[in-house]
């Protein structure tokens, strides 16, 4: 909280690392090994163990993680891959990377996950993968999707760059599909700065993709620079430089350890949002749902439009006058110029994803909010919203 001419301000987000995420990273610095070795292997094993996967592998971001993985599923240039059209462009730009298609979904209106029945729509003979988004944190139909996938043979993964931690019907995400994404971007829920982790429960995928990851050459060749190392090694592919280093390692092992502490933090401030905000009239609260838990780490309010005077733009606004940051998740991929020009998308073909864009404004929710500044926003946005309620 900070204090700016007299007015409480709250900004959007706060990353929470403190002093023992800086003293781990400091340690890895003295140590002298900085790159992808040791602790980067224990942040891998202690992730899939978390998560409950056979295989977790670390890797400089999110995007670098659906790219790997795409790859290891084998996608080509002419395959078409199904995505929802709310989402962060990262999700359709891995697609583009391989030269494939990027086949927008449409949403469901109340969680704004990729609707299972415009996916099963939208497959042609080209359709090869589907990447389902856990928006906002909360999973995706996944009985839905999984059955879908099994009947016209997809690849499924999961883009669960806000799904840490999170699950469906009792298993949690990142031990449920073929490969799982997530991201560890400093606004996630659990940040490296940068970095990713993939998890998979197939041993030839995750070879693959470790091989991939650090320039296709064989597993093991990072330790050439170690005392117990070797100078030799051989080259199997094209591959990438995608690898974590050590020092977001060890951030990230102190993450994952505060990860069901920081989570139980937003649940508490998205409890009292919901409290509040369901009794006011222009305002829809986030959806819940009694077989999944949502990570929390996104509150997307949606505005009812037609009981207020004001656009999403002008609230978003008022908001900011008040002191309040926020965030809009996300502008539906077919509005952008890229998507339009490339696949000839247009204002319109995604409706539902329009509709909810036009309504949506993400509030703060991060743990370390205090009580004066969560009641902040909470007395902010219900003001906004009598202020300017019209019916
Ligand atoms: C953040 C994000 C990504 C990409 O993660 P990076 O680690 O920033 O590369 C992918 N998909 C979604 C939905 C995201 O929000």
């Amino acid at each position: 909280m900070t204090q700016k001419s007299g007015v409480m301000t709250v900004p959007f987000h706060v990353a929470a690392v403190g002093e023992e995420e800086a003293q781990a990273a400091a340690e890895v610095i003295r140590s002298g090994w900085l790159t992808m070795g040791t602790r980067t292997f224990e942040f891998e094993r202690r992730f899939a163990a978390y998560v409950g996967a056979r295989h977790a592998i670390a890797v400089c971001s999110g995007t670098a993680g659906l790219h790997l993985a795409l790859e290891a599923a084998g996608i080509k240039a002419g395959d078409e891959v199904l995505i929802p059209a709310t989402t962060f462009t990262a999700t359709g730009e891995v697609v583009c990377y391989l030269g494939a298609k990027p086949v927008l979904v449409d949403v469901q209106p109340g969680s704004m996950n990729l609707d299972p029945e415009d996916a099963a729509r939208k497959i042609t003979a080209r359709t090869r993968a589907m990447i389902p988004v856990h928006l906002a944190g909360m999973p995706c139909d996944m009985q839905e999707i999984h059955d879908l996938a099994s009947k016209h043979q997809l690849h499924i993964i999961e883009d669960a760059a806000h799904s840490l931690p999170a699950s469906y019907r009792g298993t949690p995400i990142g031990a449920l599909s073929g490969i799982s994404v997530f991201s560890f971007y400093a606004t996630k829920t659990l940040t490296t700065g940068e970095g990713g982790m993939i998890t998979t429960g197939n041993d030839a995928v995750a070879e693959r993709m470790r091989i991939m990851r650090l320039h296709g050459i064989e597993r093991d060749a990072w330790k050439r620079y170690s005392s117990d190392g070797s100078w030799f090694y051989q080259v199997l592919e094209a591959g990438f430089k995608y690898n974590m280093t050590d020092i977001a390692a060890a951030i990230g092992l102190v993450q994952l350890g505060k990860c069901d502490e920081l989570c139980a933090a937003r649940q508490a401030i998205m409890e009292r949002y919901t409290a509040a905000f369901s009794a006011i009239p222009a305002l829809a609260v986030p959806q819940d749902h009694s077989d999944r838990k949502s990570s929390w780490h996104l509150y997307i309010l949606r505005l009812k439009l037609e009981r207020l005077s004001i656009d999403r733009d002008r609230f978003i606004a008022e908001l900011k006058q008040r002191g309040i940051g926020t965030s809009v998740h996300f502008i539906p991929l077919h509005l952008h110029p890229f998507y339009q020009k490339r696949f000839g998308y247009r204002p319109g073909d995604l409706p539902n994803a329009e509709a909810q864009y036009q309504r949506a404004v993400s509030l703060p929710i991060y743990p370390t909010m205090c009580d004066a500044e969560i009641n902040a926003v909470i007395a902010a946005v219900s003001e906004v919203a009598s202020s300017f309620g019209s019916k």
